[in-house]
């Protein structure tokens, strides 16, 4: 065996792959700029733990499954001014990881609920975590099939300290798929972020779920540590035609960032913008309405509301 091949398997066997391909460069460098021996080795470790940063970050950009690269550089606020910019920025910074708070993306098609959750995942996996992205119709197939004990696929979405369930609204549950997903957002509850984008105002979750006990039992946790995103907006897919640029909103509108806030317990704060605050009077009486209804239907957010708000 040959000196450069039995380096070369050593190298193997101890699974510093990187310094397979590189060390004979780092070598050439060091007997050129005469390194210590200290300095040598600081070389040879940083490069080896740089590539092993480089294969996880590819490892962890393919598992998460998104399917687009949107990111915070290339979203235009300004086309949508009701988002808090300074509140996208500020989760980017991930801090709500930490805290396993969830981030709920309210609005119409095409203002860029998907954009904006991609790119909170595309920032969180660069640094460092692990993201899982679905549709809500992919994950409910999924979790269906985990009646077969597929432990493997239930762990992909419990696992990632974050999980992007996409387009929540366009799928009507049946009960077991409305259950799965009900016991996911239980068991990811202050252990794991999820990430929803949704085209529905939470009074319509019931309907959707089919029924309204459960729906008001996972908004509950849902809501309980969550930034609340509304985007009251118009569709970017179509911003060069005038004649079908008209928002379509449900019935009653999309809570206001500031409204839904008062659902929630209150998560390290970044101002409230001045755009949804005064959106705010206008969709108060649909804001009340859903208030009243997640009143009715669980009491543990009843709880919460009262001491946040005992005027209601
Ligand atoms: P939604 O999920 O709300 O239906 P998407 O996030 O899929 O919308 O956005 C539709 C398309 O428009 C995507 O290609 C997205 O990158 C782009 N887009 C949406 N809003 C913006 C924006 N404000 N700035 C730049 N691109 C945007
Ligand atoms: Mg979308």
């Amino acid at each position: 065996m040959t000196k450069s091949l039995a380096m070369e398997d050593l190298l193997r066997r101890l699974r510093l792959g990187q310094l397979v391909s590189e060390l004979p460069d780092l070598l050439e460098a060091a007997r050129l700029q005469k390194l210590s021996y200290e300095a040598f080795l600081a070389n040879i470790l940083k490069a080896e733990l740089a590539g092993r940063e480089d294969r996880a970050l590819v490892r962890r950009m393919r598992t998460s499954r998104l399917p687009m690269q949107g990111r915070l550089e290339n979203f235009d606020f300004s086309f949508q001014p009701s988002i808090s910019e300074r509140q996208v920025r500020e989760l980017a910074g991930g801090s709500y990881l930490k805290s396993a708070t969830n981030v709920i993306l309210l609005g119409p098609p095409g203002v860029g609920k998907t954009h904006l959750a991609c790119a909170l995942a595309l920032t969180a996996i660069e640094t460092g975590h692990r993201a899982r992205f679905t549709t809500l119709r992919t994950l409910v197939g999924d979790l269906g099939q985990i009646g077969n004990r597929d432990a493997k696929t239930l762990r992909a979405y419990l696992e990632p300290e974050l999980l992007i369930i996409d387009e929540i609204g366009y799928t009507k549950l049946s009960p077991d798929h409305a259950r799965s997903l009900f016991d996911l957002v239980t068991a990811r509850y202050e252990r794991g972020s999820i990430i929803v984008t949704s085209n529905l105002n939470f009074t319509d979750w019931g309907e959707l779920l089919g029924d309204d006990v459960l729906a008001a039992a996972m908004l509950d946790r849902l809501l309980h540590h969550a930034e609340i995103i509304t985007i009251n907006g118009r569709s970017y897919r179509m911003r060069h035609h005038s004649q079908t640029d008209q928002t379509i909103t449900p019935k009653g509108g999309y809570p206001t960032r500031a409204s839904a806030r008062r659902l929630v317990r209150p998560y390290p704060q970044s101002a409230t913008n001045q755009s949804t605050r005064s959106s705010t009077a206008s969709s108060s009486k649909s804001s009340k309405y859903c208030i009243v209804v997640l009143i009715r239907e669980c009491p543990r957010l009843c709880r919460i509301i009262s001491t946040l708000t005992p005027a209601l």
